[in-house]
């Protein structure tokens, strides 16, 4: 379960980017984030995975206290949540196969088992035939569903996916739109921040919407709500 009350985040050049957060999202379900460039999304974003740390108020992930999480324990915290980025970050000269692995080694996984989560998790995306391939000779879709295996390859409760459809062209993103569903069916909460119209009005979720910092609008099977 994911609760925020009352967050505000003030970055250390002044800029407040939220404002009084209130927000319960529990276990296993999907939630798109919208709103204006600038509105505190990433920011909302990046608090659940402790990329950043709130200024005021209360952040409970999977019953840790984001405010008195010491340091040494974020690895934990990360070990729960996976994250998918709009532009991927693959490290460019590992193949498919070892950019996943990498994930599992870093939490020390025992060697034996990495072999099959891997291959396990690129069955599911669909990419066993490319394990050998670097991120350069895949395609924008291809280089996302290695992203999404790696942020799922240690089965994580909450997968966060920040514009993970952003670089993709619309057939592809109804792709990746496929594989989360897939993974948020099995029970994982998926929270994505997006701007595309077409995916929020089609594929019906929960939709919370932030505008200078504040969420206006929290609905179930809500419209993405803007023009662009
Ligand atoms: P969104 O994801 O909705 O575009 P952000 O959370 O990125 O919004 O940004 C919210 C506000 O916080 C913006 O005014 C942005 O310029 C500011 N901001 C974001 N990150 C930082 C940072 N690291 N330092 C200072 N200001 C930031
Ligand atoms: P798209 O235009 O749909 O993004 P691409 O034309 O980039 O896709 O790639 C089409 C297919 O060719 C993909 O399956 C990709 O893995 C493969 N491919 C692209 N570039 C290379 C390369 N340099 N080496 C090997 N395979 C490649």
């Amino acid at each position: 379960m994911i609760l925020m009350k009352d967050v505000h985040k003030t970055y250390p050049n002044g800029v407040t980017a939220l404002n009084g957060i209130n927000v319960e999202i529990e276990q296993g379900e999907f939630v798109y984030i919208v709103g204006p460039s600038g509105a505190g999304k990433s920011t909302f974003i990046r608090l659940m995975y402790r990329e950043a740390k709130a200024t005021n108020g209360t952040i409970m992930i999977n019953d840790l206290d984001m405010s008195s999480l010491k340091e040494k324990k974020v690895p934990f915290l990360r070990r729960d949540i996976g994250v998918v980025f709009q532009d991927f970050k693959l490290l460019p000269k590992l193949s498919v196969y070892e950019n996943i692995a990498f994930a599992l080694e870093v939490i020390e996984e025992s060697p034996r088992n990495i072999r099959k989560l891997v291959m396990d998790v690129l069955e599911l995306v669909g990419l066993k035939n490319k394990a050998r391939f670097i991120p350069d000779e895949l395609s924008g879709g291809e280089q996302q569903r290695v992203s999404i295996a790696r942020a799922i390859v240690n089965k994580p409760k909450i997968v966060i996916a920040d514009e993970p459809t952003g670089n993709l062209d619309p057939d592809t993103s109804w792709e990746i739109m496929k594989i989360l569903e897939e993974i948020n069916s099995s029970g994982t909460t998926i929270i994505m921040a997006t701007h595309s119209k077409e995916i929020v009005n089609t594929i019906k979720k929960r939709v919370i919407a932030i505008e200078d910092g504040l969420i206006v609008r929290d609905e179930h099977r809500g419209e993405y709500g803007y023009e662009i």
